[in-house]
């Protein structure tokens, strides 16, 4: 008897960037399911040098993909992934990644993305300058297994994907600026990013909904208002956690995680202000 309702059955992966080497193995695992890679032209979707800007927040552009990888393949379950890298204004930080992980299954009408910061991110940029020495640059990025793009003064780009020395010492003149490739195929520190937001995504859909028993039941809100532990009122912290399924709409609550009942009163407004 299979053990999820998704055991061997197939997702079309929206990706040129051989992302499914990253997101099939913890899928596989459980609840099973078989990615079938697509090649989609993602780039129309917007590329991280700009020269197609994204438009619609990572979600919504993760979704937009999902959906076309399922039109061209007509299968009904869609995955895929968007990364967003830092300084960006879709970003409240410096240089940070954040990956979006997109799931879509038509005929439960569920719709599921999941986003994780990557506290590990390779994304940076060196300006070549004469009698510079980019090598700790390139050693920090993890060059060449990172790949890079050298652009000119201008900003624009004069190759992307470069993972030799000899291309490298013939683009990197001074004016030039270095910076690292985040298409994931190139970057085997998104890969891990990647595949660790698989491995949430997997025990998401693992969950199944207690009202129409549709996989994917997790955390979509949190409630705030975490009592004070002096005067008790309360405060901008976490008090619970709110579960939902996106098919139904159901909804429910738990307490936080780490146990957590009341708040530091250094974070109180009326005990700290
Ligand atoms: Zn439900
Ligand atoms: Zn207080």
């Amino acid at each position: 008897m299979a053990d999820h309702p998704y055991r061997g059955v197939q997702v079309a992966l929206a990706t040129q960037h051989g992302k499914e080497r990253a997101l099939a193995p913890p899928l596989a695992r459980r609840p099973g399911l078989i990615i079938v890679p697509l090649a989609i032209d993602t780039d129309a979707f917007g590329t991280f040098t700009g020269s197609v800007t994204r438009t619609g927040t990572a979600a919504e552009v993760a979704l937009a993909k999902a959906r076309a990888g399922m039109a061209a393949s007509g299968l009904s379950l869609g995955l895929a992934s968007e990364g967003s890298f830092g300084p960006h204004p879709w970003l409240p930080f410096g240089a940070g990644g954040v990956e979006t992980l997109a799931f879509i299954d038509a005929l439960r009408r569920n719709e599921l993305t999941l986003s994780a910061v990557s506290r590990r991110t390779n994304y940076a940029w060196h300006d070549v300058a004469a009698n510079a020495n980019p090598a700790p640059f390139l050693r920090r990025i993890g060059f060449p297994a990172h790949a890079l793009v050298v652009r000119d003064g201008d900003g624009g780009v004069l190759a992307s994907g470069v993972q030799d020395e000899a291309t490298l010492a013939r683009l990197a003149i001074p004016g030039t600026r270095l910076e690292t490739d985040m298409r994931a195929h190139l970057n085997p520190t998104r890969m891990a990013a990647i595949r660790a937001l698989a491995g949430q995504l997997a025990a998401r859909l693992a969950t199944f909904c207690p009202a129409c028993g549709c996989p994917g039941f997790g955390m979509v809100d949190v409630a705030r208002g975490l009592p004070c532990a002096s005067c008790g009122s309360a405060t901008q912290g976490v008090q619970t956690i709110i579960d939902g399924c996106n098919a139904c709409g159901f909804q429910a609550s738990r307490p936080r995680p780490d146990g957590l009942t009341a708040a530091n009163p250094a974070s109180c407004d009326w005990c700290n202000p």
